[in-house]
């Protein structure tokens, strides 16, 4: 690994330095070939169980842990930072991208409070699985790039199975790192921060008149997709608190998300959240309400009058919702395979949604079988509802639209997944690896959610629902 480490070199009041613990017995557990042949990375000579579990110090790294602060579900924690992950550095991708390599789970950081700086080997498995599948799906995200077990057992509800995760991002840069210095008044280190952030993720807006606010606006565009994204998959992320919005907008922490299989758009999965505030259909409203905490780190960069910055900040906040609603237009579209755009299309999807509701169908196979209605085949689609009497109105409705354009059954096919994470796929693969040392089933959903537009012959059932509602699947954050 070449690192080229611009974190540590230029930032040095934003991090503390600190090594990874030694583990008692490293194993290499899974490791992302393709990934580290994007980013360049020679493993002729290495020692991937130690590296990647933090036994070895990779020549040129500095282990550090990051310093932030950050809104958890809406309440203000003026110092948080890596309390169980340490950047090794930078190295630039193939392509020339600047990519962070971080290690989660490696031992306690200055920033750990209470907490023991370990992972678990579910959780760590858990992440390997759903960033690639997110990945694979196209969706901006950090990646898995190794999963080692460290032979040791961390204390939670009942001892567990430690392990450590090799992360990648395009930087970890969060809203709550800019909060950090903005809530300390420290103008200076804000500043640099942001000249930081401009320089590594949106060059261009160096040459705006006004570049920090249009670092704000860049990443508002950037959230907004992002989210359009993540509703289109039926992606409830789970903690949508400020330290886990990124700069970049590539999803990060994968801690409490889950995939919904049926449609019900307060889905809430996460034991934490009580009142729903990250349910499936209040993301796009919490990405523009994290938005505008990151507008207010950066009123005094933008202008040295208050009145005017607030100004010109509300201005790029108010406009989130419409820059939301174009982004998801287009994902809607993509979706349902339209490649001419219609007026009425916005009340066509929303009226699809409400059908879907309405019945609980699955959400991934419902957008799967629009293909099959497209060719005058409606059963696929009418067989998952339990009352097609909404449906059968709004298939008329669809069949006039579709014959607007041209190879729909085709386009919905290339953008609509067969397979995602389902979430009771995800736990028997993570009890098996857990408490059978069995890996088969892991490595067998990870190639299926890694490559989700191909049919898989014989693998069709993990393409399916759970048989029987569990209305009482929980997700966990801290693990
Ligand atoms: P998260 O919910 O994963 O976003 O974590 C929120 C904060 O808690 C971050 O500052 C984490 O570094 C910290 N944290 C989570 N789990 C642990 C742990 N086991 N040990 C130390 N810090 C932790
Ligand atoms: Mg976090």
């Amino acid at each position: 690994m070449q690192f080229d480490n611009t974190y540590f070199s230029k930032l040095n009041d934003f991090y503390a330095e600190c090594d990874a613990d030694i583990p008692a017995d490293p194993k290499l557990i899974k490791f992302n070939k393709d990934l580290a042949t994007q980013l360049g990375i020679n493993t002729k000579n290495m020692n991937l169980s130690s590296i990647f579990s933090g036994g070895e110090k990779p020549e040129g790294a500095n282990t550090l842990a990051q310093i932030y602060a950050g809104h958890q579900f809406g309440h203000f924690n003026p110092q948080l930072g890596d309390g169980r992950a340490l950047l090794l550095g930078e190295i630039i991708s193939r392509k020339g991208k600047r990519i962070d390599i971080q290690l989660k789970g490696a031992g306690r950081t200055p920033f750990s409070r209470n907490g023991d700086g370990k992972a678990g080997l579910g959780p760590v498995l858990r992440e390997y699985l759903v960033s690639e599948a997110m990945y694979a799906l196209g969706v901006p995200t950090t990646r898995a790039l190794a999963a080692t077990s460290t032979g040791e057992s961390i204390q939670r509800e009942t001892l567990k199975k430690g392990a450590v995760l090799t992360r990648t991002a395009s930087s970890h840069i969060r809203i709550g790192t800019f909060q950090f210095f903005a809530s300390r008044q420290d103008n200076d280190r804000l500043k640099k921060l942001a000249d930081y952030t401009i320089e590594r993720h949106y060059p261009d807006a160096k040459n705006h008149e006004n570049p920090y606010l249009n670092l704000l606006q860049n990443v508002a565009n950037k959230q907004a997709y992002l989210i359009s994204k993540w509703m289109g998959l039926g992606f409830i992320h789970g903690v949508m608190n400020t330290d886990n919005t990124t700069l970049s907008g590539e999803t990060i922490d994968y801690g409490p998300c889950a995939f919904m299989d049926f449609y019900d758009p307060k889905t809430v999965f996460s034991s934490i959240d009580k009142n729903g505030r990250y349910a499936f259909s209040n993301q796009p409203l919490i990405a523009r309400w994290n938005m505008a905490r990151l507008a207010e780190t950066l009123l005094p960069l933008i202008n040295n009058d208050a009145d005017k910055a607030i100004q010109d900040a509300t201005k790029i906040i108010e406009s989130f919702s419409d820059i939301y609603e174009k982004f998801w237009l287009k994902e809607m579209r993509r979706k349902f395979g339209f490649k001419t755009k219609q007026e009425d299309d916005a009340e066509l999807f929303d009226s699809f949604f409400e059908t879907m509701a309405d019945n609980q169908v699955d959400f991934t196979q419902s957008f799967r079988a629009l293909a099959d209605v497209s060719e005058g085949n409606p059963d696929n689609l009418r067989n998952l509802y339990l009352d097609t009497k909404l449906l059968d109105t709004w298939i008329n409705k669809f069949k006039k639209r579709s014959l607007l354009e041209v190879g729909l059954a085709k386009n919905i096919r290339k953008e609509n997944p067969i397979f995602i994470p389902r979430n009771h796929l995800v736990e028997a693969a993570l009890s098996a690896a857990e408490f059978e040392d069995d890996y088969s089933q892991f490595e067998e959903l990870l190639d299926i959610v890694t490559n989700p537009y191909t049919e898989h012959p014989g693998k069709e059932i993990y393409s399916n629902p759970p048989i029987m509602i569990n209305s009482n699947y929980k997700t966990f954050c801290g693990t």
